[in-house]
């Protein structure tokens, strides 16, 4: 999405251990018209899915899922990485190693959003080792709900994330993805270098 790609250019910062910063538009603040749009994107390259619902993690998917929710007409549900005071009903749960905290996060979604008919789109801001998207598979695989595909907003290509789904046989759609950070600037797959 070359809108997406041209925003990661004028806005993105690499820091070490290959971690984009993007907090002007999708980490911290959010841009409403660019999440209304990568919504939009996600749910024209799943519009003959039938999904029936949006499975994404807290917080950073919850912004271009919840937009994607808006497009398709279907409910959005967070996993938690905290468990609220207001869950006390029967959880799914799975183990999440976050790859920019450095810590495991036990993630879980209350049992009653989830269902066994449920064909579900998971929506992630980033993809880098593909811990999290693992961790929403597990929730979806306990729920016996089907998954019909994930979207990616940035997938750092150069990371094992991407080879771990497509061999589990799992459909990823990410609307940029990043060849390597060479030399502090991102480098998108299929750029022409000059
Ligand atoms: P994974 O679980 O695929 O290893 O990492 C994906 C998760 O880690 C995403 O949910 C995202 O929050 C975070 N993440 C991974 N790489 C980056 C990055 O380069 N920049 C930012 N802002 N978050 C990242």
């Amino acid at each position: 999405m070359k809108l997406l790609e041209a925003r990661i250019r004028e806005d993105g910062l690499v820091l070490p251990g290959n971690v984009l910063k993007v907090n002007s538009f999708l980490n911290h603040q959010i841009d409403p018209e660019l999440m209304n749009t990568i919504g939009q994107e996600f749910a024209h390259l799943f519009r003959d899915d039938n999904i029936t619902r949006i499975l994404t993690v807290e917080s950073s998917g919850i912004a271009p899922a919840i937009m994607t929710g808006l497009a398709l007409h279907v409910p959005v549900l967070f996993a938690r990485k905290t468990k609220s005071s207001t869950m006390n009903n029967s959880l799914y749960t799975a183990d999440v190693y976050s790859y920019t905290k450095k810590v495991t996060n036990k993630i879980s979604v209350d049992q009653k959003f989830l269902l066994a008919d449920d064909n579900v789109l998971i929506i992630d801001d980033f993809l880098a080792n593909g811990q999290a998207v693992s961790g929403l598979l597990e929730i979806c695989r306990q729920a016996q709900a089907n998954v019909a595909g994930v979207g990616i907003v940035v997938e750092k290509a150069f990371q094992t994330g991407g080879q771990l789904l497509r061999d589990q046989g799992v459909r990823l759609e990410s609307l940029a993805q990043i060849a390597s950070f060479a030399d502090d600037q991102v480098h998108f797959v299929g750029e022409v270098v000059e």
